[in-house]
């Protein structure tokens, strides 16, 4: 590093504007200064470690620095770094479709690729829209998203999403969408769906899409529902003649211990968002969509889609997403989940006993711990995970917490040594919080 730590951070406060940050909050602490990455672990400039408990932001699935991931990514970067998709073709964008198609629900046939999970969702908001104009239903253009939901940060995306803080500063440019409940709580899900169910039969005639995170929702709080839920969403908008999205940005790629989520429920989605960790190292994200939907873009030019994100499709990003693929297979990488979840959930029940703690719950590598707030917290704003996190990082961890929610969601591919660790740390995290 030719800068020192200190220079790093004071450069830092003069210049660096960070997501999903306070200024306030932020310039009071000292960051995490962050020189290399290995496997599980982050490593600080000032010689310290921590357990990376989140795969920095959900995408390092496969942990940092796998030398197959980086040896691909020298190969392709030697041979064809960056070209355009449009008018042009080429191999990594052929053979990661094809690759991608070999893994997806059955019957999904085509792929679109964009820059990340939320121009994914975005593009699959305009494909449905103008599915249904190609197809003489220029009305069907609204959407149906649950409570809490949350699919990126793009406006549209933006519109979609239920979590209020993320969407309130920007209400006035938002895209009206009918917000449906979670399906949780007292009863499961049948309230939830009987609700939905009244929306998208009423509404058939100027809804585009019902769009869900599959399974489980990241950043509402890492929030899981019944399959049985998607199930029935699938037969609902398929009689209804709606569009169901399912967005596997996050619990795609084995998180919940199956390749794509919404395989516990046994579906296929008309259309299925991916992003994070399909290309591991580098921004890529696509919409997987039907036969169907596609051929309703043929015919005159004005039936296109006129859309698409510079840098889709790119083969650097192709063919890293094409070497993760092979790497879950030849590691056994969602085997390897099945295992290490009992891991988690054992260590998530001892959780539950501590005092303070509301309600814990796992699904795959995802283990998540609601903390009863103490502290007047409210949601995001809440302060108590923050306490949370500076314990776990003098313990070595990097925790960071979705308000009074403590959760981990590791690399898949872990070590079971560093994963008793970082649960081990999560614990005394959490006693040493709530005393
Ligand atoms: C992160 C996320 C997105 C947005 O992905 P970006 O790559 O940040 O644009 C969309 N949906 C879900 C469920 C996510 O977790």
């Amino acid at each position: 590093m030719k800068l020192s730590r200190s220079d790093v951070v004071r450069l830092d406060r003069e210049h660096l504007w960070h997501p999903y940050t306070p200024a306030d909050t932020w310039e009071a602490t000292d960051p995490i200064v962050v020189v290399r990455a290995e496997g599980s672990y982050l490593f600080d400039a000032n010689g310290s470690r921590f357990l990376d408990g989140n795969s920095s932001w959900w995408v390092a699935a496969l942990g940092h620095g796998h030398p197959r991931l980086l040896s691909a990514m020298q190969a392709q970067a030697k041979t064809l770094a960056h070209c355009a998709l449009a008018g042009i073709t080429h191999e990594p964008a052929v053979l990661l479709a094809q690759d991608l198609l070999r893994t997806a629900p059955q019957g999904l046939s085509r792929v679109f690729y964009t820059d990340d999970g939320s121009t994914a969702i975005d593009l699959a908001v305009k494909m449905s829209v103008q599915s249904f104009k190609n197809r003489g239903m220029p009305h069907k253009t609204r959407f149906v998203a649950l409570d809490g939901a949350f699919h990126g940060d793009t406006v549209g995306a933006t519109s979609l999403g239920g979590v209020d803080v993320f969407r309130t500063p920007y209400a006035g440019v938002l895209f009206d969408c009918v917000r449906a409940d979670f399906p949780a709580g007292e009863g499961g899900y049948a309230r939830a769906f009987e609700t939905i169910s009244d929306i998208v039969k009423q509404g058939k005639d100027s809804i585009a899409a019902v769009v869900v995170e599959s399974i489980v929702q990241g950043s509402a709080g890492m929030r899981f529902y019944d399959p049985a839920y998607l199930r029935e969403l699938r037969t609902l908008t398929k009689d209804a003649g709606v569009l169901l999205i399912v967005d596997e940005v996050f619990s795609g790629y084995g998180r919940t211990g199956t390749m794509w989520a919404c395989e516990h429920a046994g579906i296929t989605p008309d259309i299925m968002c991916i992003g994070k960790a399909m290309s591991a190292l580098v921004p890529m994200g696509a919409a997987l969509t039907t036969e169907a939907v596609f051929n309703t873009f043929r015919g005159t030019k004005d039936r296109a889609l006129w859309y698409g994100h510079t840098f889709c499709g790119n083969p650097i990003g192709a063919a890293l997403a094409r070497e993760v693929l092979a790497i879950y297979d030849d590691e056994r990488i969602v085997e390897q989940v099945l295992r290490k979840e009992k891991i988690i959930a054992k260590a998530f029940a001892r959780i539950a006993e501590i005092r303070g703690v509301q309600s814990t719950r796992h699904i795959g590598m995802i283990g998540a711990a609601d903390l009863a707030s103490l502290t007047g917290g409210n949601g995001y704003l809440g302060g108590l995970g923050w306490r949370v996190y500076d314990e776990a990082r003098r313990r070595g961890a990097y925790l960071r917490p979705l308000g009074d929610t403590i959760y981990v969601c590791p690399p898949l591919n872990i070590e079971d040594t560093d994963l008793d660790t970082l649960l081990g740390i999560v614990e005394e995290s959490l006693r040493a919080t709530l005393r």
